[in-house]
């Protein structure tokens, strides 16, 4: 039984809005969000977690969601279109057929995945994410909270596991009093009897720190890419920049590099990369491999491998989101450039880059042409030999969603 015995259960009142002939359109098309500004009335105050059921003028139904008082995104989505009772059993349902959607994921060989991935599995502002036999569950908005019960029900039939974890997006952590005693880290269900967790990704064990890492404690949405980077990596000196916990870097070196440096301005990630190595030491081509550790800012770090002479053939860098608000794309777009530039001076010709951004307010062609602007810079010539997306347990529920974009070139001259 979880500690989450004081939040309330699912109140029986439903909330009734009407909503700018604008915010029709969007619930229309799909959009899983209602933005406060666009509520045109209310039939009366709501509680988090209320349901709310949205009205066009002639009061036809348009959608159903669940309230948040706190939030712009006044409601969180779940049906739209044809009427739908949300219970239990609805919750149940829809965290059943995200994870037969990954059906094909879970397998001995990759035990960390996305489970539910928020508006892309029609779950707005729910996230969980299987590591090995425990699961993190990550919320960002107080509304879900009186669904936990269902959602975790949910999870019990679909993948059961021996702990649920409970992360909170940092604007729910300073809403303590919408919290209902809930704290970040806590556990919901079952115990975690240790963590770091060790979970498999392609057969690569790593470990993940569920109670204090980022996002939920592995960069999850990288495996597709990591596992190209791996397919690029025999006989080539990998660099890889921004590299947390060594993800890119291990799938390198298993798949024949030489020699690989971790970059990162944060020494406990990159500790804990240094410990993944140690994990698959079982692995030849890992053992073989000379992995480096460098805990420095990406940008110095790049120039001084530079400027030092350090060459590499084949060149990751894979930043944190640059741009958060729309006020920073433009400095992002900058960011991206000089990085790029940076990079290509340590990639000998014939070498290869992949580069990643993870903004989901830079558009992917806005990305693609600032690293082209960094190649120019550095007068490198970048021949583009593929740009990926989303992996499978990441699907894109909102335009606004496709946040995963990068690029791979061959470098010459
Ligand atoms: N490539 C990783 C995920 C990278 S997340 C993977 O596949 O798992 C972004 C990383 O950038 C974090 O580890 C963070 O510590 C690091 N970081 C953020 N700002 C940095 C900077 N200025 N210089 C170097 N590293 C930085």
């Amino acid at each position: 039984m979880g500690n989450f015995a004081a939040v309330p259960p699912p109140a029986e009142r439903r909330l009734a809005l009407r909503v700018t002939p604008e915010a029709q359109r969007a619930l229309r098309q799909g959009h899983p969000w209602l933005f406060d500004r666009a509520i045109v009335s209310q039939s009366a105050a709501g509680q988090p977690g209320d349901l709310a059921v949205i009205f066009d003028e002639r009061r036809r139904f348009l959608a159903i969601g669940l309230y948040d008082p706190i939030s712009p995104i006044r409601v969180r989505v779940l049906q739209q279109g044809a009427p739908a009772t949300i219970d239990a059993a609805f919750f149940v349902a829809r965290v059943q057929a995200a994870a037969a959607r990954r059906a094909e994921l879970a397998s001995s060989d990759t035990t960390g995945y996305r489970l539910v991935h928020g508006e892309g599995d029609g779950l707005s502002g729910l996230v969980v994410d299987r590591y090995a036999r425990a699961l993190v569950l990550k919320l960002y908005s107080a509304a879900w909270l009186p669904h936990l019960a269902a959602v975790l029900a949910g999870l019990a039939q679909a993948a059961p596991a021996d702990a649920v974890v409970l992360r909170l997006s940092r604007t729910l952590q300073r809403q303590p009093a919408a919290l209902h005693g809930l704290a970040d880290g806590a556990t919901l269900a079952g115990t975690l009897a240790a963590n770091p967790v060790i979970f498999r990704e392609n057969g690569l064990r790593f470990e993940a720190d569920l109670l204090h890492g980022q996002k939920t404690g592995f960069f999850l949405d990288q495996r597709d890419n990591r596992a190209r980077v791996e397919g690029l990596a025999a006989g080539r000196e990998t660099l890889n920049v921004f590299a947390y916990t060594g993800g890119f870097s291990l799938y390198a070196a298993r798949g024949g590099a030489p020699a690989v440096v971790s970059l990162d301005s944060s020494a406990p990630a990159l500790a804990a990369a240094g410990r993944n190595f140690q994990l698959n030491r079982g692995l030849p081509a890992v053992a073989a491999a000379r992995h480096q550790l460098l805990v420095e800012d990406a940008f110095a770090g790049l120039a001084r491998l530079a400027q030092a002479g350090r060459r590499f053939h084949l060149a990751v860098v894979d930043p944190p989101a640059f741009a958060k608000q729309q006020s920073e794309i433009l400095a992002a777009l900058h960011s991206y450039e000089r990085l790029a530039a940076l990079a290509l001076e340590t990639v000998r010709p014939g070498g290869v880059l992949v580069m990643a951004s993870c903004s989901s307010r830079v558009s992917a062609e806005d990305f693609f042409a600032a690293v082209r602007r960094g190649a120019a810079r550095a007068r490198r010539r970048l021949h583009e030999f593929a740009h990926t997306g989303h992996p499978v347990d990441h699907p894109i529920g909102l335009a606004e969603g496709a946040y995963l974009k990068c690029l791979y070139a061959v470098v010459d001259e």
